[in-house]
């Protein structure tokens, strides 16, 4: 099967963020084989791959990224990291989910249909910095594609998306991320005289209570509640007789549509006002919300996994967040499938072989009902 051959080359370029490692080279290659016409665009140290085939019809763009996380130690690995190695059922190795699988599920579909008797256009925006800071990939060759007036009608997505069975679950959207860092003001003294020191600990106490009992909103048809979480607190000087000075506080919230980065921002101010706290804060809001409302293309994909896995498909907005919120500034539908995210950025990440082959028969019955849709 070609998707497991292309899974293993892919998986054996060690392209740890933010390097393709080569990735980019050996897909620009495989496209060029096939009519499509790329381009590298380079930004900072990133390179990322925006290749096409123009046909007549709308523009389908195929997302991903070949970049990796750290394998952390490799000695706990079960087999080399970066061997691709196949034991039978599984193709081990850092970035066989996340996500260079499921690129190779979509090469091989478009090598089992005939291009350039396609009904629309077919695109690959693929990155090498999704898993670092994102400021040089995806987020940047939108900014030029839409400079460039490129109308792009269709987006899918093959970050891992599935629970069990592959395609039980698609992705039209992705919470928000917000990352809050505080700092408490107190003032540092003995702790044989509290009428003279000011413990900062004391009074991160009643405001986290408000931030844990905090009811964000309810989420929505498609989204999760918000949730938050807290990631790191900070204080003290090691000493069981010395109050801290000040006390650090980082926490992170996932956030629905239902509420905006301001209003999340606005209700933690106000807590900290309401305590009386003296507090330097600062709000990073890393990833904006998405949604993409389900229309003919969603409609495609369900009937896609219909047609191969008997089910239908459930549509859901979990999840971290995707290079999915960058490309939604251009407007164009968006559908996240892929395989399962069981183990991905773990030790011993790992994909099942029939995992590969089924996503490959879902993405070319894919492609095979948009042409059928776009020729009526
Ligand atoms: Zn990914």
């Amino acid at each position: 099967m070609l998707e497991i051959q292309l899974t293993q080359d892919l998986v054996r370029k060690e392209s740890i963020t933010p390097n393709d490692a080569g990735c980019l080279k050996y897909i620009e290659d495989f496209l060029s084989e096939r009519g499509f016409i790329s381009e590298i665009l380079t930004y900072g140290r990133v390179k990322n791959l925006w290749s096409v085939k123009r046909n007549s019809g709308p523009l389908l763009v195929f997302l991903g990224h070949v970049d990796v996380v750290p394998t952390g130690p490799v000695e706990q690995w079960e087999h080399n990291p970066f061997s691709g190695f196949d034991d039978g059922t599984f193709i081990n190795g850092r970035g066989t989910g996340d996500m260079k699988g499921g690129i190779a599920c979509f090469m091989s579909a478009l090598s089992r249909v005939n291009v350039d008797e396609l009904n629309y256009s077919v695109g690959f925006l693929i990155t090498a910095d999704e898993e670092g800071p994102s400021k040089d990939g995806t987020v940047k060759v939108v900014e030029e594609l839409i400079k460039r007036e490129e109308k792009i009608d269709y987006c899918l997505i093959g970050e891992p998306s599935t629970l069990e069975i592959v395609g039980d679950n698609i992705r039209i959207g992705r919470r928000g991320s917000i990352n809050i860092e505080l700092e408490i003001f107190g003032k540092q003294g003995h702790a044989a005289y509290p009428a003279r020191v000011d413990n900062p600990i004391h009074k991160v106490v009643p405001f986290l209570d408000k931030l844990l009992s905090e009811v964000w909103d309810e989420g929505n048809e498609h989204f999760p509640p918000t949730s938050l979480q807290v990631t790191n607190i900070t204080a003290g000087v090691g000493a069981h007789n010395v109050t801290p000075n000040n006390l650090n506080l980082k926490f992170n919230l996932r956030f629905s549509t239902q509420i905006t980065a301001e209003e999340i921002q606005e209700k933690v101010s106000r807590f900290l006002t309401n305590e009386g706290i003296k507090h330097k804060v600062s709000f990073d809001v890393n990833a904006e919300p998405f949604y993409s409302e389900p229309k003919l293309f969603t409609q495609i994909v369900n009937k896609s996994i219909q047609d191969i896995q008997n089910f239908e498909t459930t549509l859901s907005c979990s999840g971290g967040t995707s290079d999915g919120r960058f490309i939604a500034k251009t407007g164009c539908e968006i559908v996240e499938l892929g395989p399962k995210f069981e183990t991905i950025h773990k030790i011993n990440e790992k994909i099942e072989k029939s995992e590969l082959e089924r996503l490959t028969d879902i993405y070319h019955q894919i492609l095979l009902n948009l042409n059928e849709e776009t020729n009526n």
